[in-house]
């Protein structure tokens, strides 16, 4: 057995998937969750995660970095503490643009380009409520903070690394739980309500709006939101429209 060997599960799952990151089609809808890898050790390890070990992995990183922000001898604590928020914006801004422009994207109709889109994304459409492939695994989380690591590094330096980058990963920190908040919680604030709603919109509604989960900031600077009855009822009917105008 190698290693990353899928489930039959899995397989036939992607086969039958028409690649549409949207509502969970009727086979799937009667699931909470199926197996990936054949593998235990890279499926329940690697592959899932209880929905607290994002603060385990990155909750030293975040707070070492504040640290490190508030008492750097290059600039003061005001500086540090904007230079945070700035970090915690770059990750929004990031949160917005792989989901709207890499996670959505149409894939080609081939196993391949299906199933790498479905491990993205098409799983958490497909299975909203899997409460152990909610909050990103290991295997998705870590390689992408590398990436983000050695790019500030490079190009902010070493000076402003760790507000920047620690403050990047608050903000993705945030955005898990926050994500696993609308699927799994009541929401007791009016933004609470609003963030639910407009996520669930996006899961079962109208797909290319409301990319934004942490918060809808970007959708409303880039005009992809629907929140209210009517904007909803209009994005449904020109999907609909659209869907009908390609055939
Ligand atoms: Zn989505
Ligand atoms: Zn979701």
């Amino acid at each position: 057995m190698g290693l990353l060997d899928y489930t039959d599960e899995l397989i036939e799952t992607v086969e039958n998937w028409d690649g549409t990151v949207g509502a969970p089609n009727a086979m799937n809808r009667k699931k909470n969750r199926i197996r990936v890898f054949k593998n235990r050790l890279i499926e329940d390890v690697f592959a899932t995660s209880h929905p607290a070990m994002p603060g385990v992995w990155f909750g030293p990183i975040i707070m070492y970095g504040l640290y490190a922000s508030l008492t750097s001898p290059d600039y003061g604590v005001l500086a540090g503490l904007a230079l945070y928020a700035f970090g915690i914006l770059t990750w929004t801004l990031m949160e917005y643009s792989l989901h709207r422009w890499a996670f959505h994207w149409k894939p080609a109709d081939n196993f391949a380009s299906k199933n790498r889109l479905f491990m993205l994304h098409g799983y958490h459409h497909e299975f909203p409520n899997d409460k152990w492939r909610l909050v990103a695994p290991p295997v998705l989380s870590w390689p992408i903070a590398a990436v983000t690591a050695a790019f500030y590094w490079f190009v902010a330096g070493p000076t402003l690394f760790w507000p920047l980058f620690a403050g990047h990963v608050a903000g993705y920190l945030a955005y898990d739980w926050t994500h696993y908040a609308t699927h799994h919680f009541k929401p007791r604030s009016a933004f609470g309500r609003l963030v639910r709603r407009a996520h669930m919109v996006h899961h079962f509604k109208v797909f290319h709006l409301n990319m934004g989960i942490s918060s809808p900031f970007w959708d409303f600077v880039l005009g992809s939101y629907a929140w209210s009855d009517d904007a909803i009822k209009e994005a449904v009917a020109e999907a609909k429209a659209f869907e009908a105008a390609q055939g």
